[in-house]
């Protein structure tokens, strides 16, 4: 693959440049960018940038042109991602709808779905969570206990889910449910797009290590939905799982340029922070590590480039997704393991007492749910071994 990119690729980036520049929240890009604490406030303002993008159209820009993106291109893609992680830009509220829900609504929803969600998701109006886990059912997905059963032609949901990101900020919900008992593990599967502002779900927060409140057990009792929420075929949410998941993992993958971002954030603070007078950038084992972590970035980014010129010739994301997303989430946990080890005692200090008001730490803690969330290292792991080395299946499943 061709890594510079072309006259008409850089004129992409100088639109998008010059149009943050204009529209990133007041005071954004000069480090004013703290996000209201409150659930209802932190909601209205993300919602809020998510009207900006869509207004500017750069809210969903891989979407073809008829539901309202621009067509773009794999790389400018790429580039959209460089720029936003470049000004560390808000997060998308609506990231599931955006870049999972729409994406496999236009490939498996009926035309009726399709005008009633897609431009809501577009404008941010209308946000997304998705519910798959269960107490009993993560990796193995086709362990699910939510039932969903047909009574006087309507569809009663019974059953529990957990880890859902956004649940408490979302209307809808891209939900996985069992509509029948059968032999074959994989059958009996039925997507819903549940309506979450009904009596039968209730959503409880779950208190993140770092702090924050990202995810949420959602209690289903007697919730309704109807046949026209069913994604697909009954019975066969197997097949619009994965064809959600491969949209899921590739975009994850992308996460590498958020990385590189982060590393360089952990060089500022070894060039601020002095130890007897001295930068801690000059001492050897700082630098040593910090070379060893440059190196397999740029390995792990050459590596997500490869895996892009695949998609390219094939036209869509295959099996080497995994390895991106797992060589992302492990070298992000080991960028800020090494950001705790090198401030020494003072790590272990968290909030406004600790250096760069504690950035490191929460960053640090919420790394290790980068691991598991969309997948655990162990099960992509797997894939690679099964799908990509063509190693025999993993006996356990
Ligand atoms: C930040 C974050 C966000 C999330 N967001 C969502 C969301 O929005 N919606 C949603 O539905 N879920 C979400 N999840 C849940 C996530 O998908 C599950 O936690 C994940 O799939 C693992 O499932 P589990 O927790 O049940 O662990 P288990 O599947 O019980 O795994 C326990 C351990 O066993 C290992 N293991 C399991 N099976 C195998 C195997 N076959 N081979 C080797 N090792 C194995 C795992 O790797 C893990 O270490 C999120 C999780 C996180 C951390």
């Amino acid at each position: 693959m061709d890594f510079t990119f072309t006259e008409k690729e850089e004129k992409f980036r100088g639109e998008l440049r010059g149009w943050l520049e204009v529209n990133l929240p007041k005071g954004w890009l000069q480090g004013d960018r703290k996000l209201p604490e409150d659930n209802e406030h932190y909601s209205k303002s993300l919602r809020d940038w998510q009207r900006t993008l869509y207004e500017g159209g750069w809210a969903a820009i891989s979407w073809p042109k008829e539901y309202g993106g621009r067509d773009a291109t794999l790389m400018e893609e790429i580039i959209y991602h460089q720029e936003m992680v470049r000004v560390k830009s808000p997060p998308l509220v609506n990231y599931i709808g955006i870049h999972m829900v729409a994406p496999t609504l236009m490939q498996m929803g009926t035309d009726a779905q399709k005008d009633e969600f897609i431009g809501k998701i577009l404008t941010g109006e209308q946000v997304w969570s998705q519910g798959y886990s269960e107490p009993g059912a993560g990796s193995d997905l086709t362990a699910l206990q939510t039932t969903a059963v047909k009574k006087d032609g309507k569809w009663v949901i019974n059953g529990q889910k957990v880890w859902t990101s956004f649940a408490h900020l979302a209307d809808r919900c891209f939900l996985l449910t069992k509509t029948s008992q059968s032999e074959k593990k994989h059958e009996g599967i039925t997507v819903f797009l549940l309506d979450m502002d009904q009596e039968g779900v209730e959503t409880r927060p779950i208190v993140q290590m770092d702090g924050h409140q990202e995810f949420n057990e959602v209690y289903l009792t007697d919730a309704i939905a109807t046949d026209e929420d069913i994604v697909g075929e009954e019975g066969k949410g197997w097949a619009v799982l994965i064809a959600l998941m491969l949209h899921e993992r590739s975009g994850i993958a992308a996460q590498v340029f958020t990385l590189e971002q982060q590393f360089d954030s952990v060089i500022e603070m070894a060039k601020t922070i002095r130890v007897n007078g001295t930068p801690l950038i000059e001492d050897p084992f700082v630098e040593d590590g910090l070379a060893d972590l440059h190196a397999r970035i740029n390995g792990a980014k050459l590596n997500y480039y490869r895996n892009i010129t695949h998609t390219l010739k094939n036209g869509k994301p295959g099996a080497e997704s995994s390895l991106d997303k797992l060589l992302v989430s492990e070298l992000t946990k080991e960028v800020f393991d090494f950001a705790m080890t090198i401030q020494g005692h003072a790590g272990v200090l968290t909030h406004d007492d600790a250096l760069f008001d504690g950035e490191m730490q929460r960053q640090y803690l919420a790394s290790f749910g980068a691991t598991i969330g969309g997948g655990t290292s162990e099960v992509q792991r797997n894939t690679i071994g099964e799908r990509i080395l063509g190693l025999p299946k993993d006996l356990g499943r």
